[in-house]
């Protein structure tokens, strides 16, 4: 079994590139060269450093020994969260960045929901001094107001999405109505591992530098490579697809996944994609969606922001439909839950996306001697008025 992209880029059934006419030769233009790109020496050699001096890489592999207590096994923390940023999509928006350059194009344009990736992407334009315009929905830009700042202090402009909800989905429709109009001189940089091809496969690409450092930073720590499972929360699964890259065709490693369930996976209030949704498209791919029964999109929710999504990235539908990975989903609660117990047993502050990936003890045990590495997507500073209101902290 394949669990990469093939040639058109479709895991399985899923992926591929569903796109208007009009987008088709900007897309095109990136499929046939991303790879090469991506692969020439001096591409490699600029990547590496800026991950190494700008990012901060590698990011530790740390041994949790309270919360392994805990839980009974062997518990392994990879530390993206000590990202500059503070999470991992800053891996995937230098790439992307470089890539602009190397194709020759002078403006960048990107979507947001909760301004993470947002402000990832306007971070490198601000460090390359490319032109940054960020499409954010109306609501989302109310209701994320320190991100929208750093946005524009960083030199981005943030352009309201009016139309529908006002939120994510809309602004991704504004940023590719963008990249139809400006195809010679505009990049988009999408932010997580889903899209149409090469999206899926180029951000999954980028991101695999988390499961490469895990692989030598293991073996210096345990004397082997391979880990018995790896666990990441999902929203579009762009720090899912990194930690599980380098250990999808080890079949002794165990791949989990965690979503959103949000209230409740039947509560109406959820973002658990693999558990509620049906195969449909979505931004370009063919994977699994939240919809109606007549393919209306639904509207996810969850207390994170950046899995409150109503897709996953195609590689992850097809992990779930061949059962190469084991999905779960926890609730607000349950996450929230996690987060504290891991502030409280380790004095690390996670992402609320981050601690839906913690709550995975709540649903499985591990075995005494088993080696389990989570990814620690990110920080919880930008999180921390929903800390403070769900735990009465103020
Ligand atoms: C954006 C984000 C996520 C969800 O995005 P993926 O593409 O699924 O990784 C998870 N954790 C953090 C900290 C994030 O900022």
């Amino acid at each position: 079994m394949n669990y990469n992209a093939d040639e058109k880029g479709y895991y399985g059934e899923f992926g591929g590139a569903f796109i208007p006419e009009m987008l088709y030769p900007n897309v095109e233009e990136l499929r046939a060269n991303y790879l090469k790109i991506m692969y020439e020496d001096s591409f490699q050699e600029e990547f590496n450093q800026l991950l190494k001096d700008y990012v901060g890489r590698p990011s530790p592999l740390y041994f949790a020994k309270r919360l392994s207590e805990k839980h009974g096994c062997k518990i392994y923390l990879k530390r993206e969260d000590l990202n500059h940023t503070g999470a991992h999509k800053i891996n995937n928006t230098i790439g992307q960045i470089l890539m602009a350059q190397k194709l020759g194009k002078t403006r960048i344009i990107a979507e947001t929901g909760a301004g993470q990736h947002g402000v990832a992407t306007a971070t490198v334009c601000a460090l390359m001094g490319l032109e940054c315009i960020v499409y954010m929905g109306e609501i989302d830009i109310a209701r994320q107001a320190p991100n929208v700042a750093r946005m524009k202090m960083l030199g981005a402009e943030v352009r309201p999405a009016k139309s529908g909800s006002r939120t994510l989905k809309d602004a991704t429709n504004e940023a590719i109505r963008d990249w139809i109009n400006n195809p010679v001189d505009t990049h988009y940089i999408i932010g997580s591992a889903i899209g149409p091809h090469p999206y899926p496969d180029m951000v999954t690409r980028f991101q695999s530098v988390i499961s490469e450092e895990i692989k030598w930073q293991l073996k210096e720590k345990e004397g082997r490579e391979n880990p018995d499972y790896v666990v990441a929360c999902i929203g579009g699964g762009s720090n899912a697809a990194g930690t599980y890259y380098h250990f999808l065709h080890e079949p002794e490693v165990g791949i989990i996944a965690v979503e959103a369930a949000g209230k409740g996976v039947n509560s109406g209030e959820s973002a658990a994609t693999s558990a509620l949704g049906k195969v449909g498209i979505i931004h370009g791919c063919k994977t699994m969606l939240m919809q109606t029964p007549d393919g209306q999109i639904t509207e996810p929710y969850s207390i994170s922001a950046g899995l409150d999504y109503p897709g996953v990235g195609p590689m992850h539908s097809h992990l779930y439909k061949t059962g190469r990975a084991e999905f779960y989903s926890a609730t607000d609660d349950e996450a929230m839950a996690a987060g504290l117990e891991l502030t409280q047993l380790e004095g690390i502050i996670p992402a609320i996306e981050t601690g839906h990936a913690f709550a995975i003890f709540a649903h499985k045990k591990f075995k005494k001697d088993d080696v389990v590495v989570i990814s620690l997507s990110g920080r919880g500073d930008k999180d921390l008025n929903t800390y403070i209101d769900y735990f009465k902290l103020a």
